[in-house]
Order: C-alpha cells, then structure tokens, then sequence
C-alpha cells in the first residue's frame, strides 16, 4: 500500500505539531494548514487520503467547511474527521449529518488517532477497503472469514464473527447493546439485549487463550467498546 497523506487543518500549532508528529511516526505523510483559507488552497493543490479539521478556526468552523466540501464533487470523496473540544460534544451529531465520516473529543492519544484513521480510510476506500484488519497482531481477514493471532487461528462462531468484525472496522467508540444490536443482527430481528452479553463473553473467551481478550471493553452504564488503549 502506497503511503497515506493527512492534512490537518488546527491552529493552534502545539497540537497540530504534536498530531503530526505522531502520525509522521505511524507511517503517514502529513501536510498542515492553520485555517480553511490555507486548507482550500492546499486542497486545490492537492488532495490528501484524509483531511483531519478542527472545528474552531479563526476564519470559517471547520463544520462548515467540511459541509462545503461535500457539496463539491471534485472533494465529495475525501473522508474528513472532525477534531472537538468537550464543549462541543452536543453538536457532534450535526458534524456528522454536516459530512464529516468521523470525530474525535480532544484529547486523544495518537494511537487513537491513528486507528481512528485507519478505520476511516478502510471504511471510505472504493469496494468496502482492505480484506485484512489488523490490530496490535490480532488479524482479521475479511476473505476467508479467518481471525488469526500470529500463526494461529482464532476459533469464533459466526456471531462471534460478525461482532470481532464489526468492533475491528469500529475501533475506539462505545455501542449501547441496542446499536450493537441494530449494526450486528440487523433491525429486523427480534434478539434481546442480554444475548449482546452472551457472545460478548464468547467472544472474550475466545480471545482470551491468545491475550487479546482486553480489546473488547465494557463501559459501565453505557456498553462496549474495542480499544487498544487500557480501560
Ligand atoms: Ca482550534
């Protein structure tokens, strides 16, 4: 795979630098801008893989340059992750309905980040994106249906499949059992909340015999989540 370039668009230049330090390391090329002025002049330029936009600027909101930008069919195609601060997190939904493919809260560590984008960019390429997801050694291979840790492949049942699979093209955000419900079994099966739990454990159980059962979080009061961070 050829390598991935980023543009961030921040202006506050400690975080933009610390950003793109931590995606140079992860492999990325990365290029800056500080407002949307000198982001659409890049873009012209250029289009990176992946445009990564604060959402307070100086000149415009990043929201609505990324609502521009999906309006236009030359950058209709471009997935765009919106950076928030805490105070925004009630406008998150609109950034989403505005075109942004994702968010994230600052702060963030880089390796969220980077997975984020990662998932983003699987999720955005043209035919559904790459048939092998890949986390910290555990491998999923989309093809074959085959979870492997290293060498050796992973038993899962078919639920349990389906979930792992879900959870690796979702990374770092928290489902309530009835999303994982919606997005696993689809909405027109009658399944109770509890079963989520049943193959939850399944699942970890799996996982467990190869030391990636810690990936597959529980978020008191609110659901699961696969992470690579700690709890
Ligand atoms: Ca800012």
């Amino acid at each position: 795979m050829s390598t991935r370039e980023i543009l961030i668009v921040e202006d506050e230049r400690p975080i933009r630098e610390m950003i793109a330090y931590g995606l140079r390391r992860a492999g990325f090329d990365v290029r800056e801008a500080e407002d949307c002025r000198d982001a659409k002049k890049q873009l012209a330029d250029r289009q990176p893989d992946l445009l990564l936009l604060d959402w307070m600027l100086p000149d415009m909101s990043g929201l609505e340059l990324a609502k521009n930008l999906k309006r236009d069919k030359e950058t209709r195609e471009l997935p765009i992750i919106m950076l928030t601060a805490r105070a925004e997190e009630a406008d998150k939904v609109s950034g989403l309905e505005g075109g942004a493919d994702d968010y994230m809260t600052k702060p963030f560590s880089p390796r969220e980040l980077v997975a984020r984008i990662n998932a983003v960019l699987r999720r955005t390429e043209p035919g559904g994106g790459d048939d092998r997801i890949e986390f910290e050694g555990l491998v999923l291979d989309r093809a074959s249906h085959r979870v492997a840790a290293g060498e050796r492949i992973v038993p899962l049942g078919p639920t349990e499949y389906r979930m792992l699979e879900f959870f690796m093209t979702h990374p770092e955000r928290v489902y309530s059992r009835a999303q994982l419900l919606d997005r696993i079994w689809g909405g027109n099966v009658y399944v109770e909340e509890r079963t989520i739990d049943v193959h939850i454990r399944r699942l970890r159980k799996a996982l467990e015999a190869f030391g990636f059962d810690h990936l597959v979080q529980t978020v008191r009061g609110a659901g699961y989540r696969f992470s690579v961070r700690a709890h």
